[in-house]
């Protein structure tokens, strides 16, 4: 089925246009025309941009956003924060899988995000048991795509190690632990729960360096079949402390020698690198995946974002532990916190250019690498995966070209109108048109886990 969709204003590869026609085939955009007016059926809309890539998030953790933001007997830290999500990890069952990554995708949709990256590690039933389908819980995660729309990047996670050096694992991750010469059946059994969807992508992640030994971390790269592999590194002080203790390098110069790190990796976090690789990784071609709200609500650091962009690194975003969802939000609070931290402003915009633009544009382009995505935008041969602005906020009105991105990005709330993914309708007037049900869903789980 044909139709088209009309924007006064839309963002495309080539920079802001007027009077934008997108006409759309079979979930694809087959031709853009710009400086054309609407045609009689067409829809027509104020503000188009390209739907953002959310390349790092662990959907089940929507769940108990909020429950960890009260002071313990000891000192509160990551660590802590890990205590109780296991605690919660433990309860989850295929349905609650379903039901609570249903609610987190809808969140996704509504603030821009069209495709998520799930970094999937409850593999196994709460007593450690392998389900009899060994990717059971990935294909909840692939129905609640389906159910909400979001294309999904599914990156099944090698665990076997407690430590680094091998260290067995604790009684609190038994439900993520894989054999290492068996990881090849779960990603198998992986590709078989995204095959339905129409651009689903399936890709690897080894957990992070503490969580996998050199030899199963190569097996693990192994499986990827030429697809994304992302890898928790360097969020924490103590990881950091943890790496050089037992191999003399600090984890991301660890990883640069020796392994293969090129444009299918995903280093998520980075946050902790010093001078030598934070140049370095900027030159792998790798992606840095940055989650700015749930660093800060973790305590991890900062990413020294300044020094990676100069140095021609590439970053993606990611809602990680979902304890807020705002695809806008992020890229504020990763501008905010180099502004917060050198004591200037428009610390991330290229020379005399806009903030929210730069920051845009690195998300895209960084997460749509990240994913496994060839082609995305608002371009011929490209799925129709995009948002509309309200042209009638008060921090877009009498605007224009880049300073509509700086008042989405800084200046507001709720700015989100519309979202098409391949093309169809999802999101109007800001809410998903599935959020009734998804919503009382998700109540009903949350009231059997909690209680
Ligand atoms: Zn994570």
């Amino acid at each position: 089925m044909t139709h088209a969709l009309w924007f006064r204003h839309a963002l495309l590869p080539t920079g802001w246009a007027e009077q934008v026609r997108l006409e759309l085939a079979a979930g694809v955009i087959t031709s853009v025309a710009t400086n054309t007016p609407p045609q009689p059926n067409d829809e027509r809309h104020a503000i188009a941009l390209p739907g953002l890539p959310n390349l790092h998030s662990h959907a089940f953790q929507r769940g108990m956003a909020g429950l960890a933001e009260v002071r313990g007997p000891s000192a509160d830290s990551f660590w802590t924060w890990r205590e109780v999500m296991y605690r919660f990890a433990h309860r989850i069952g295929p349905a609650e899988m379903q039901s609570i990554a249903a609610m987190a995708f809808v969140e996704m949709l509504e603030s821009g995000f069209t495709r998520v990256g799930e970094f999937h590690y409850i593999h196994h039933a709460p007593d450690g048991t392998p389900y009899a389908d060994l990717a059971e819980m990935g294909a909840r995660l692939a129905a609640a795509a389906d159910e909400t729309g979001i294309a999904l990047t599914l990156l099944p996670v090698l665990y076997h190690c407690g430590g680094f050096g091998g260290q067995p694992t604790g009684d609190g991750q038994r439900r993520f632990v894989n054999r290492p010469d068996l990881f090849g059946l779960l990603v198998s059994a992986s590709r078989r729960a995204v095959g339905f969807l129409p651009d689903g992508v399936v890709g690897v992640a080894p957990h992070s360096l503490r969580a996998v030994t050199p030899d199963s971390l190569s097996l693990a790269v192994s499986q990827a079949q030429g697809g994304p592999i992302h890898i928790h590194i360097a969020e924490q002080m103590r990881e950091v402390e943890d790496c050089v203790a037992w191999s003399s390098q600090r984890p991301v110069d660890w990883l640069l020698r020796h392994m293969p790190v090129n444009d299918q990796w995903c280093l998520v976090h980075a946050t902790h690198m010093d001078r030598c690789e934070t140049q370095r990784l900027a030159h792998s071609g790798a992606v840095a995946g940055l989650c700015p709200i749930t660093e800060a609500n973790l305590g991890d650091g900062l990413f020294n974002a300044g020094d990676f962009l100069a140095e021609g690194g590439r970053i993606g975003i990611g809602s990680d532990s979902n304890v807020l969802i705002d695809a806008a939000g992020e890229l504020r609070l990763l501008e905010y916190g180099q502004r917060l931290t050198h004591r200037g402003r428009n610390m991330l915009a290229m020379d005399k250019g806009s903030t929210g633009r730069r920051l845009f544009d690195a998300a895209l382009a960084g997460g749509t690498q990240a994913l496994g995505q060839k082609r995305v935008g608002l371009v011929p041969g490209a799925a129709a995966d995009l948002f509309s602005l309200k042209a009638d906020h008060p921090s877009l009105v009498a605007r224009r070209g880049d300073a509509l991105l700086d008042g989405f990005i800084f200046a507001g709330r709720s700015m989100v109108d519309g979202v098409w993914r391949r093309g169809r309708r999802v999101v109007s007037d800001g809410r998903h048109h599935a959020r009734d049900t998804v919503t009382v869903r998700f109540a009903k789980t949350l009231e059997s886990l909690l209680s």
